[in-house]
């Protein structure tokens, strides 16, 4: 069972990044890549928390938390791609056996805690569990850490093997390939990888102090499994040949088994893993698993002390979500992908799985996770951040990878006529008005067929008394879409003079999907001051 079981691991690893390098442009969503993100068995529970609906677009988290009552936590054993990595991690590190690391059971509740707070702040709408969702925290952190780094590492081996002569011809072969099939067209430039490296490294780190540190003390999908999972049916049963070696106690790498009693399998910890099995002597082969139709009772490591001890931390930690800045020019710079839902659906919908930045990276390169804007909630949230890159007009993926579709799948003529927010000129900073000289650079990129950047043309009287036609641009409010390519390509250094705001941006719901767009107002154009 064990090599099956590991065999179903990876095959599953492999998957999972199959459908992450697929995220890519050009894509085609006959496999969708973010099926993957739907694996989570938090998603639909935490969606039904926030919308009271049982969403059938989580079917595979459904069919996981339908099979965990008999099946137990297979999900962390045979599927969680965080805990395959943590496997992984283990053996190059050699993990501790559970009699050499700590104690570590006094912390199992750990997980219990965080899941109920979580809970708590999702019921008064503060959606901050994502942060913490294993499958988010996997994914994030390979489209902000691990593949920008990957591919910076394979591109600059394979140019300097460029260098050896014979070496020449296989190189570029592979290069082509991986510039085909795994590489970005440019390298990738995200932020905050700093925290999401942090908090992925300390993950893994942790696999020093004991094995599966992480899934035994704080996951929060690993706690909403063990729940499910205390009478489950099929389990391990241990032969009165056992002679209570305790070795299988000893390498369990969930430390399911009490040293004192080998018969006993804690099924809240228990993954499946079946590990076990192997580890029993062959001369005994005591452990065999099979289904048991009377089951007993494994009993959550989580007293009434603490549920009271994690509803406070809750209801306290609203108010630690609550703190943030409140700084109106931040704020009137978050520009979400086009077709996000309204702010407050679209802040308990993300997930912060980073799908969104990892297939925008690969075309307009806009996307990118945000830090603290206005609070806390905010964090790791997708915004735009339009000088690093724009929302390319011909391109709808953010919505079509996005797992909970807190981005809605737009079509593309739709998409286009979706605004993400307006722009502004900074007329301090703007060539024509600081200057009095003429510059198209932004109306010239400007990608709405009527083109949303116009000119007022006046005559300029210089100092020395000459005379000069200069065209002064102005943003035509109705036809801008916010795309934010004039503020990529303003050629000027450091801060462009058009901005991007998220002013009058389109946020729709499904319903609004199956009506035409609404037409724009014909009011005055733009006075080009900036909003705050
Ligand atoms: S405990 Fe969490 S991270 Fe670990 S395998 Fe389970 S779901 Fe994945
Ligand atoms: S908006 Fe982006 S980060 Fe949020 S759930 Fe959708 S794809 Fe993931
Ligand atoms: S953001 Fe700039 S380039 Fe994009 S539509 Fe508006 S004016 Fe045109």
């Amino acid at each position: 069972m064990r090599s099956t079981r590991r065999i179903i691991q990876v095959l599953f690893f492999l998957f999972f990044i199959v459908l992450f390098i697929k995220a890519r442009y050009p894509y085609s969503n006959a496999l969708p890549s973010d099926i993957m993100l739907r694996f989570s068995p938090l998603v639909p529970v935490f969606d039904f928390i926030a919308n009271f609906r049982i969403s059938l677009l989580f079917w595979p988290a459904l069919i996981i938390l339908l099979l965990t009552p008999l099946l137990g936590r297979f999900f962390c054993g045979w599927i969680c791609p965080l805990g395959t990595t943590l496997d992984g991690v283990s053996h190059l590190v050699n993990s501790p056996d559970n009699r050499k690391s700590i104690d570590a059971k006094k912390w199992r509740s750990a997980k219990f805690i965080l899941l109920v707070g979580f809970v708590i702040l999702a019921i008064f709408s503060v959606p901050v569990w994502g942060h913490f969702d294993p499958l988010s925290i996997f994914n994030r952190a390979l489209t902000v850490v691990l593949y920008p780094v990957f591919t910076l590492f394979s591109e600059s081996t394979l140019q300097a093997l460029t260098h050896i002569r014979f070496m020449e011809e296989p190189v570029f072969a592979m290069f082509d390939f991986f510039k085909s099939w795994i590489m970005p067209e440019d390298q990738a430039q995200m932020q905050q990888v700093f925290w999401i490296a942090l908090l992925f490294g300390g993950i893994l780190a942790l696999e020093k102090v004991t094995r599966r540190f992480w899934c035994r003390n704080l996951c929060p999908a690993g706690a909403l499994l063990g729940f499910l999972s205390q009478f489950r049916f099929y389990e391990r049963l241990v032969a009165d040949s056992c002679p209570q070696c305790g070795k299988c106690a000893r390498e369990c790498k969930m430390n399911a088994i009490p040293e004192d009693d080998a018969t006993f399998t804690n099924k809240v910890e228990c993954i499946e893993c079946f590990n076990c099995g192997v580890t029993c002597p062959p001369k005994i082969d005591a452990i065999t698993y099979r289904w048991r139709w009377k089951p007993y009772h494994s009993a959550v490591d989580y007293s009434r002390r603490q549920f009271l001890g994690s509803a406070v931390g809750g209801v306290g930690a609203i108010g630690l979500a609550s703190i943030g800045l409140h700084n109106k020019k931040a704020q009137a710079r978050v520009i979400r992908p086009p077709g996000s839902l309204p702010e407050n659906e679209f802040l308990d919908q993300c997930i912060r799985c980073m799908e969104c930045v990892r297939i925008c990276q690969s075309n307009g390169r806009c996307l990118q996770a945000s830090g603290v804007t206005e609070n806390l909630e905010d964090l790791w949230t997708p915004v735009g951040e339009m000088r690093t890159g724009y929302c390319e007009f011909n391109c709808n993926l953010c919505g079509e990878v996005c797992p909970t579709e807190a981005i809605l799948p737009l079509p593309l003529e739709r998409k286009k006529q979706t605004a993400m927010g307006l722009a502004y000129f900074d007329k301090d900073l703007c060539i024509p008005y600081a200057k009095d000289e003429d510059c198209i650079v932004c109306e010239e990129h400007c990608p709405t067929p009527d083109k949303a950047i116009k000119f007022d043309e006046k005559e300029y009287i210089a100092p020395d008394g000459s005379r000069r036609m200069v065209k002064y641009p102005y943003v035509d409010e109705n036809l801008c879409i916010g795309c934010g390519i004039c503020e990529y390509k303003c050629p000027l250094k450091g801060e462009a003079g058009i901005y991007v705001t998220n002013e009058k941006e389109d946020r729709l719901t499904k319903e609004d999907l199956v009506k035409p767009p609404a037409p724009k107002s014909k009011s005055k154009s733009q006075e080009n001051a900036l909003p705050y």
